[in-house]
């Protein structure tokens, strides 16, 4: 179904690798005061549980490009340092051990400030994101152009690139994005064609969940499908975790990374008498930490029905069958009743299941 990958360059953040080939990878940002570690190291593990591969803090201020250096020593995952205009922080967010950074070379004072980010990101191996925005854009660029277009957008991209080239540094990865569809699609395929740099693929100011879902699913799933994209982020007004999660499924989706756990549930009625989503839900996330660690585990497939009316006819062909009942769940496996426990313990024995029994 889906074109073959566009043939880009390889760079690596930290222990992951970007590019020509390399598995498309999940970002996130934080939601929260980088200077808040304890805050911050929760977001970023919760979204590693999730299925995270890099995870990206916004450094206003030099207080936290200096925070992040006990964050990076924790974080199970590779940090980019976000930075706009200040080189001096990246040059801090470097010294406290961030894998990447994200700023734009033409935006952070001149040739010499540029050439002091290249002299401390190279050693490190540190790749650079530049990350245009059709709101940011260069007065030359929207005169040229009659506004942020596509082409303004590609434009703008390339000479960023070629600020950071003329000091021989060229692990860089490109982004640009616009807060409509259209122009973004655009952006990229132009970009795509004139570029061999990776591509981050992110649609700004997407929105709230469901529209921002939807939006992202939409734009990045047809660029992926086109062989254009390395890297992802979803942008949403939510969690990083949520981020992370549409993410992963958006890439599930396309075959672009191995399947997750197979969990149907009912929609639920006026007959539910259990909490059916949060229960699924909690079994999903179990599982997706489960098969991170076992990626050769079997995936029965798992229901979850909120009554015993309709449950068992429903869940006939599952594998594995909670059927709600009062405040309780009963457990089959492959259609047999097993065993009958309370609400609280009900993701926790589908998760033992799977790993107690050997499926076939
Ligand atoms: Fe309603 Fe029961 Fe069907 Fe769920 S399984 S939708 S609770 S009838």
């Amino acid at each position: 179904m889906n074109a073959p990958r566009k043939v880009t360059r390889r760079i690596q953040l930290g222990p992951v690798a970007i590019g020509n080939g390399a598995p498309v990878s999940v970002q996130t940002m934080a939601k929260c005061d980088g200077r808040d570690t304890a805050t911050l190291l929760n977001q970023i593990a919760a979204s590693a549980e999730m299925g995270c591969d890099i995870f990206r803090v916004a450094v206003p201020d030099l207080a936290t490009a200096e925070a992040l250096a006990e964050v990076v020593k924790k974080s199970p995952l590779p940090l980019v340092a976000d930075i706009h205009f200040d080189h001096r922080l990246a040059l801090a967010s470097l010294k406290s051990g961030v894998a990447g950074l994200r700023i734009n070379p033409g935006n952070i004072g001149g040739r010499d400030a540029i050439r002091a980010v290249v002299a401390e990101a190279k050693p490190c191996h540190a790749p650079i994101r530049i990350g245009v925005n059709g709101g940011s854009l260069e007065k030359d660029l929207l005169e040229k152009h009659g506004g942020a277009t596509a082409e303004a957008l590609v434009e703008s991209a390339l000479r960023h690139v070629a600020l950071l080239e003329a000091e021989d540094f060229f692990d860089i990865k490109i982004s640009v994005k616009a807060s409509d569809i259209t122009r973004t699609l655009a952006a990229y395929r132009l970009l795509a064609e004139r570029t061999d740099y990776p591509l981050h693929l992110g649609l700004t100011e997407a929105g709230t969940f469901l529209a921002g879902t939807m939006r992202s699913t939409f734009a990045l799933g047809t660029l992926l499908a086109e062989g254009i994209g390395d890297t992802i982020r979803i942008s949403l007004t939510d969690t990083p975790e949520r981020e992370v999660r549409v993410g992963v499924e958006l890439l599930r989706m396309l075959g672009l990374r191995s399947p997750g756990a197979s969990v149907t549930s009912c929609p639920t009625c006026g007959r539910t008498q259990v909490d059916v989503r949060r229960i699924a839900e909690e079994i999903e996330a179990r599982l997706e930490k489960f098969y991170r660690e076992n990626p050769n585990a079997p995936r029965p497939h798992i229901a979850v029905m909120g009554c015993r009316v309709n449950g068992p006819g429903e869940a006939r062909d599952a594998d594995i069958a909670l059927i709600g009942g009062s405040g309780r769940f009963a457990l089959c496996v492959k259609g047999e009743n097993v065993v009958a426990f309370p609400e609280s313990e009900a993701a926790a024995r589908v998760v033992d299941e799977v790993r107690r029994v050997q499926w076939k």
